[in-house]
């Protein structure tokens, strides 16, 4: 009795319900998609007690109300995540297949009743919205995201799938004779289980989701910083603790620069603050256009910024920083008064394997600190000021 399909129905309608009560928890978060999964919850609710009332319930209602509702709530589901995933949300001929089946069922209710033509068309629109909702998951995560949550959603998904497509293919191939859509033998209890409960399954699984895009968003928060898009300063001193630690042992050489604007309080002064804060985001965004995906850019504080990079050697990463320096020299900022430009000087050294980067950092402030006293906009590399140093001495 406990396994029977009415239990399994109503096992389902309370998951349902759960799952409506914890999505609807996340509605504050504004998350793209997610009302259109609480939707297609309260849908399937509705359609599951539909399909309990068969044998009792007229078949327009408990047949073609109940299967109607429950593809249209999967094809919520699928919208939802097209949704989710920045896509556009609706593809006309789903509707029309949605039309089509519900016709199959009418056709196969009241003109020439068949159990399982109706069985092989729902189950056949069940497949293909599974299997979209799993290619999605599969094709359209972000490449930053762990993959955990993503996986979960393509392998329930693509099972459901699975499950629809064997059990649309024996009912249509007549390789099961049953009497009714709710008769209690193993097989049609196991096929009923896997589709009734792949929808609280994949609940579950927008759930993850749902929480993935908010811990996306937090972590932004705190390691992007806001204007610049550059990294915050913990998460690039992180990221490039990680890269030194990534390289240990191997012959790579790794740079610091650090990078200053040039007066750029008088940029503050004269075109006031929000004219500067669209200097920095500018400064920002030229310098992060012509860095490689290997190197690490952040904002150290105010306008002083940091990059953290691979070279061959020092005159090559010198020379990197440079080309850096002319190109955002040569950019233009649009501001309020018209357009802008300006310059920075930076300081690079080189990193010693093993040594805490404060060190490193201190050595290439130097070099900007240098640079700076040189005139401004110009690279100042930290061995070359050590050479300069050592043939002025006294001999
Ligand atoms: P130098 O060439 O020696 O670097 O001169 P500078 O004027 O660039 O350096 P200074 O350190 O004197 O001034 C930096 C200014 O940057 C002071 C501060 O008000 C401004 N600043 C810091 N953070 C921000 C910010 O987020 N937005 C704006 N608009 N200004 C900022
Ligand atoms: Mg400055
Ligand atoms: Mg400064």
């Amino acid at each position: 009795m406990l396994f029977s399909p009415v239990s399994i129905l109503a096992v389902t309608v309370l998951s349902g319900l759960m799952s409506m009560a914890v999505l609807g928890s996340l509605r504050s978060a504004a998350i793209p998609g997610l009302t259109y999964w609480i939707g297609a919850n309260a849908v399937s609710i509705v359609s599951f007690v539909l399909f309990a009332m068969q044998g009792h319930a007229p078949r327009g209602i408990a047949i073609l109300c109940a299967n109607g509702l429950l593809a249209y709530a999967v094809l919520l589901v699928l919208h939802g995540c097209r949704l989710f995933f920045g896509q556009r949300r609706a593809w006309w001929p789903e509707y029309a297949a949605l039309g089509v089946m519900m016709l199959a069922i009418a056709y196969w209710t009241y003109d020439t009743p068949d159990i399982f033509v109706r069985i092989a068309a729902v189950s056949a629109f069940h497949a293909y919205i599974y299997v979209a909702v799993g290619w999605l998951a599969y094709r359209a995560r972000p490449p930053q995201r762990p993959k955990y949550t993503y996986r979960f959603v393509t392998v329930v998904a693509f099972l459901g799938g699975a499950g629809h497509a064997v059990r649309g293919l024996t009912y249509g191939l007549g390789l099961i004779r049953q009497h009714a859509l709710l008769e209690a033998t193993p097989l049609n209890v196991a096929f009923l289980g896997l589709g009734i409960l792949m929808l609280p399954c994949l609940s579950i699984g927008m759930v993850m989701l749902a929480h993935d895009r908010m811990a996306e968003r937090l972590e932004r928060l705190a390691n992007v910083d806001e204007l610049t898009s550059a990294l915050a300063r913990r998460a690039f001193l992180a990221q490039a603790q990680a890269m030194a630690k990534a390289v240990k042992g191997m012959k790579k050489r790794l740079f610091m620069a650090i990078v200053d604007i040039d007066h750029f309080k008088a940029i503050n002064d004269k075109h006031g603050h929000a004219s500067g804060d669209l200097v920095l985001a500018h400064f920002a965004s030229v310098v992060a256009y012509n860095l490689r995906s290997s190197d690490i850019f952040g904002r150290l504080g105010g306008e002083e910024f940091a990059v953290f990079f691979p070279a061959d050697e020092g005159e090559q990463a010198a020379g990197m920083i440079d080309r850096l320096r002319v190109g955002v020299s040569v950019s233009r900022c649009k501001v309020a008064a018209g357009e802008l430009s300006c310059t920075f000087s930076a300081g690079v050294d080189e990193y010693r394997d093993g040594e805490p980067l404060a060190d490193l950092m201190a050595r290439a402030d130097h070099a900007l600190y240098a640079a700076k006293s040189q005139g401004r906009n110009r690279v100042a590399a930290a061995w070359s000021l050590d050479l300069e140093a050592e043939s002025a001495g006294p001999l």
